[in-house]
């Protein structure tokens, strides 16, 4: 039975299908085969990855990461299919073989480096705070006593806690599953700042709400896979690399206005 299931497995690892515990050796060659690159994007992040609810596609700088890296492995930038995640869901969601990489604002920490490879950074940004125009909050030296939204999984409550204790200010915490959930507390006053990084704030200020201008912790962004897909880890830290020097990458920074 276990000699039937290491045949099996090898045969799901040549034709790249996963579920195979141990046989997840996802590489550029298996995926052309598959002739799909499945990447776990951002729907909610202006420049980044954004759902465009008028056309129905995904826009931004990280779903042209992704477009490129479909190119280069199976010659067409059509070839790539993407899947909304969240903070909390892009880790499992690469665990188990859904995605083949997570290019979605996912920050390089040296904790996420023991699960995941991350690339090169390909973009740096800073964690910010929402706030209510009304509130009366207008730099980290305000909030004292006030309750901070943040999202599970993200790396927003230390960052925000660090930069409170800096300042000399007593905060409290509420964690959310989802942006939407936070941007709801912050309307209904069950939160004083919604905090996460500057860019995924950018997709949730409307006319009632503002972004401080305090920035702190910077956020570095890598193209996450697998920790095992050691081969496809170092073909995308390849590209990255070439499009940070050849000025692909600043070209996608300014025509997003990033
Ligand atoms: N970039 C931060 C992180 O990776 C914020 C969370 C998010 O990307 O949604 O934790």
């Amino acid at each position: 039975m276990r000699k039937l299931l290491a045949v099996l497995c090898a045969a799901a690892m040549l034709t790249a299908v996963s579920g195979c515990a141990g046989s997840s050796s996802v590489t550029a060659a298996s995926i052309k085969n598959a002739g799909v690159l499945k990447v776990g994007v951002k729907e909610d992040v202006p420049g980044f990855g954004l759902l465009n609810k008028d056309t129905n596609q995904y826009e931004g700088l990280e779903i042209e990461l992704a477009k490129l890296i479909a190119k280069e492995f199976t010659g067409d930038d059509t070839k790539v299919e993407f899947t909304p995640v969240t903070a909390k869901t892009r880790g499992p969601l690469l665990d188990n073989g859904d995605i083949n990489m997570v290019i979605a604002t996912f920050t390089i920490t040296e904790d996420r480096k023991l699960t995941y490879n991350f690339s090169t950074p390909y973009y740096q940004d800073a964690v910010g705070m929402l706030v209510k125009k009304d509130a009366g909050i207008n730099s980290l030296a305000d909030l004292g006593g006030k309750t901070i939204g943040v999202a599970q999984s993200a790396t927003s409550k230390d960052a925000i806690q660090a930069a409170a204790d800096e300042a000399g200010v007593s905060i409290s915490f509420s964690e959310f599953a989802s942006y939407p959930e936070i941007k709801a507390a912050l309307d209904s006053g069950r939160v004083d700042v919604f905090s996460v990084d500057g860019s995924i704030l950018g997709g949730y200020v409307d006319d009632t709400s503002v972004i401080l201008p305090d920035r702190f912790s910077p956020q570095d962004y890598g193209v996450a896979t697998k920790l095992d897909n050691k081969d496809l880890a170092q073909t995308v830290d390849d590209l990255i690399n070439k499009w940070l020097n050849d000025g692909t990458i600043a070209g996608l920074v300014s025509k997003y206005n990033l």
